[in-house]
């Protein structure tokens, strides 16, 4: 997987978008599944479809409180049918019901034989403990039942596979009776800084040194999509501990992530030490923030892991993850969509953009005084500044042919809680 041919574009130039499906068209993802019981299936990936064992709901019932009947007796006149018993949920009114008779009933309860509708109580015109009276067309046959299997019928697909479950799919297994799901195995990711210049938060600083930001960013980012995070720490530009790492990554991980050193032929080994344990590729991306990036794959005993070497400036590094690494990772985790939505929003001011490179901006959408979604730049935008990432709530996004945005114009915004 060296650097692809430069016949299909300029290595020094690499597309976000040939990026994206050249990692899209080799990944594979993770086999297996596990079964794990619906009050850990959160975040997780469905393995398999899920086929309802049952209908939802299971019997015709009431979405009202009211009073069910037949609804072939109303005519063009006033009603008035004689109250014959109550159906409350879990209980039901188990004998028929005959032409004149109507049941009290509750949101919830099955409908009894011989009943078709349900009038909410608040519609009746006159009630008595006795009976009811119903005015003219205050009620359709019909109305205010809801049908057997109306939601999901008894073996249809419920939840397709790679699908992840979002805490209202457990309540739709959970309502289906279903108590565990088959899930794909959670990632297990790697991740190490790299740099003789970085320290740890909480040393002291010498001259000339930096606090390692990126690995905080990225496991993080690694801890909300669901990985298991093997964080490594952070490494010297040293050939032999870089090796030694990278090895012990490789053997415990389905990818590793490192930050640093990407770019080859870089004063770093990072890139030199990657491309001796496998099949790397090495693009200068024709993206801001975010120029180098290594993306590759090592056989390890078998199997392959995925490599994601990032930029070593702060902001590249996340946004690189958010748009290159995450959809992958998802990919890897065997997800049907891997992609972000992304909404519109009116620039409200002018943004400066060069053509010939996608740009991905730290910015602050919201409404605008006439309640349409408006974008501004957070601030600063330098590929080092994190002020202004942390200050954003999304990415305005420019494509690589877009020019110079002026005010009022469109772009694309991906909200940063979509993406980390
Ligand atoms: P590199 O890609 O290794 O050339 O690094 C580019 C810039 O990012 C340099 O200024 C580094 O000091 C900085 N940098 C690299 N790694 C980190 C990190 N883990 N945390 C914060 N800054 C970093
Ligand atoms: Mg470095």
């Amino acid at each position: 997987m060296n650097t692809p041919p430069s016949s299909s574009f300029s290595p020094a130039d690499m597309p976000l978008e040939q990026a994206r499906a050249f990692i899209a068209a080799r990944l594979k993802p993770l086999a297996g599944s596990e079964s794990v019981a619906l009050r850990h299936a959160c975040g997780r990936v469905l393995a398999e479809d899920v086929v309802s064992p049952i209908d939802t709901p299971a019997h015709d019932n009431s979405a009202m409180d009211g009073y069910a009947f037949a609804g072939a007796l109303l005519g063009d006149a006033e009603t008035t049918l004689r109250i014959v018993g109550t159906a409350l949920a879990g209980r039901p009114f188990a004998v028929p019901v005959a032409a004149g008779e109507c049941v009290r009933i509750m949101t919830g309860a099955v409908m009894p034989e011989g009943c078709d509708t349900v009038i909410a109580q608040e519609h009746v015109k006159h009630a008595t403990p006795e009976a009811i009276t119903i005015g003219t067309g205050s009620v359709r046959p019909g109305d205010n039942r809801r049908r057997r299997g109306e939601d999901i019928a008894c073996g249809s697909i419920a939840l397709r596979a790679g699908h992840l479950l979002h805490p209202a799919d457990l309540g739709l297994l959970a309502s289906l009776g279903i108590a565990t799901a088959a899930v794909k195995p959670r990632l297990r990711v790697a991740c190490f800084s790299t740099g003789d210049e970085l320290r740890a938060p909480g040393q002291p600083l010498e001259p000339g040194c930096i606090y390692d930001s990126n690995r905080y960013v990225l496991v993080a980012l690694l801890e909300r999509l669901g990985c298991d995070v093997i964080d490594l720490g952070a490494l010297r530009d040293d050939p032999v501990a870089l090796e030694a790492a990278l090895r012990e990554a490789i053997a415990q991980a389905d990818a590793v992530i490192t930050s640093g050193g990407a770019a080859a032929g870089d004063a770093d080994h990072t890139a030199k030490v990657m491309s001796r344990l496998g099949e790397v590729a090495f693009w200068k991306m024709a993206v801001r923030p975010g120029r180098p990036f290594a993306f590759g794959r090592i056989p390890a005993q078998g199997r392959d892991v995925w490599l994601f070497g990032l930029p070593g400036n702060p902001v590249a590094a996340m946004v690189s993850f958010c748009f290159l690494v995450r959809p992958a990772l998802l990919q890897l985790a065997g997800m049907q969509t891997v992609e972000p939505l992304v909404i519109p929003a009116i620039a409200g001011h002018a943004i400066r953009k060069k053509a010939g490179r996608s740009e991905f901006q730290r910015g602050i959408v919201g409404r605008n005084a006439h309640g349409a979604l408006q974008v501004r730049l957070s601030g600063a935008q330098g590929s080092g500044v994190l002020r202004s990432m942390a200050d954003a709530n999304c990415i305005v996004v420019l494509a690589q042919d877009r020019e110079n945005v002026a005010a009022g114009e469109t772009v694309d915004v991906v909200l940063l809680d979509c993406i980390t």
